[in-house]
């Protein structure tokens, strides 16, 4: 795969030129913060961000991996469907920090295909005597529609989030959407009958299909199914992956630990490269699908642990403890059996980052190398102070473009010991 670093790629600085400005509805529509500043503008902005509050914390800060076609990457949609003020039918997208919804036809930075297959639901609902949902009243039907492209596998899983588990005539509105895109492989109704800004419920029934898709990412195959986390940009996030596992070094013997693992992709794609992985993840949800990622990937040195992750690292600090104080009779057996001590330590926490705690006991455990995967430059510039007050040093910073059109900045560094 080529990568593109800001400011220095003619090619991409010449295709992205006429990139401004040209969404109809960038002024109301909350989807997209950097409208109208030609690509090549948004990276330099975003390495800008980086640098200003990096500079001084770390040995090196590589210029950000761009994008070469920044457009209609994202790989999930989700089309929010109600009433206009005048009480008709309409699909779009939210309002910036409002439920009031702009009409999006189409969108310059998600999948065209969901986007068309967005759209010919909401043409099919008149015919097949379908309500949208009116979150004034709470009558009514269909709330969204939310599309996820497996990017490596062209499969397309279609979620139908509806007020009531009851959708007339389903088999041939099934029958009537796969006739127009035989590439949707599943299609799901989601049950959300509560009064609530969350998109999906918590009830899915399965109206087609296995009930997710697959895609494929560094070499692995992984799952998704209607309420799992994955990431949106699937070709730069394989960009994002592989520096973090440059980073980790990986000889094939390591310790590893992925915390806030998700469905577990880092930590598989890892575990090919080391001796034994734990991955650690606070979703019951996500745990299911990594243990069931590692099977797909006949994976099986990696296993996971549903638990907060600073809760699993204090775990793991206390037994390396008690192990050095030679007191194995204080121990399980089968804890004993897990001791589990990380060479290197991954971690890729929410937007919030992680705690003191957390990085408080990973210095004591002192692995040889941490790997920080941050999506938010501000809890991770104050996260790596902490980890340098602890004895590490910053050695490396890349950043890599996930969502172009929009100030999200996705970064991952190295440190080391000092
Ligand atoms: N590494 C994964 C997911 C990163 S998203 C990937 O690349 O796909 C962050 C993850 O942290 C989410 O799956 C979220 O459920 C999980 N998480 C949030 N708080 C947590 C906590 N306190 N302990 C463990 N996991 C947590």
């Amino acid at each position: 795969m080529r990568e593109q670093k800001a400011g220095t790629n003619k090619e991409a600085a010449g295709t992205h030129s006429r990139l401004s400005g040209i969404c109809p509805v960038a002024a109301s529509c909350g989807g997209c913060d950097l409208q109208g500043i030609r690509y090549e503008e948004q990276l330099r902005q975003k390495d800008r961000k980086l640098k200003k509050l990096l500079s001084g914390l770390a040995d090196e800060i590589h210029p950000i991996l761009g994008m070469k076609d920044p457009l209609h990457y994202r790989c999930k949609v989700n089309a929010a469907f109600g009433l206009d003020r005048k009480g008709n039918p309409v699909m779009g997208r939210y309002e910036k920090d409002s439920h009031f919804i702009v009409k999006t036809p189409s969108c310059m930075i998600e999948d065209e295909t969901a986007d068309e297959i967005a759209s010919v639901i909401f043409s099919l609902l008149r015919s097949f005597h379908i309500r949208v949902y009116d979150e004034d009243s709470g009558h009514g039907l269909l709330r969204h529609v939310q599309i996820r492209r497996g990017f490596a596998t062209g499969q397309y899983m279609v979620t139908l989030v509806c007020a009531s588990p009851v959708f007339p005539s389903k088999q041939n509105f099934v029958r009537a959407l796969r006739e127009r895109f035989p590439q949707v492989s599943t299609i799901i109704l989601n049950v959300n009958d509560r009064r609530t800004s969350m998109v999906l419920g918590e009830r899915n029934i399965t109206l087609y299909g296995k009930g997710f898709i697959e895609d494929s990412l560094c070499g692995c195959t992984f799952r998704l199914s209607p309420g799992s986390f994955y990431q949106v940009n699937p070709l730069q996030t394989q960009k994002l992956y592989e520096t973090a596992l440059r980073y980790a070094g990986l000889s094939g013997k390591e310790q590893v630990l992925d915390a806030y693992c998700g469905t577990g992709t880092i930590g598989i794609i890892a575990a090919r490269r080391a001796g034994e992985v734990t991955g650690v993840e606070l979703n019951g949800d996500a745990v299911r699908d990594a243990i069931w990622n590692a099977r797909r990937n006949e994976v099986r040195n990696i296993r996971f642990v549903k638990m907060d992750a600073t809760d699993y690292m204090e775990m793991l600090s206390t037994k390396a403890a008690s192990g050095r104080r030679g007191a194995p009779d204080r121990l399980q057996k089968k804890d004993a059996e897990k001791m589990f001590h990380p060479d290197v330590l991954i971690l890729d926490p929410p937007r919030s980052g992680t705690t003191p705690r957390f990085i408080d006991t990973a210095a004591r455990l002192a692995p040889d190398r941490i790997v920080y995967v941050s999506c938010n430059p501000e809890t991770l510039t104050r996260d790596l102070k902490r980890f340098r007050a602890r004895g590490y040093r910053v050695k490396e910073v890349q950043g890599v473009d996930l969502f172009p059109f929009t100030e999200h900045v996705e970064t991952v560094c190295l440190l080391t010991h000092k």
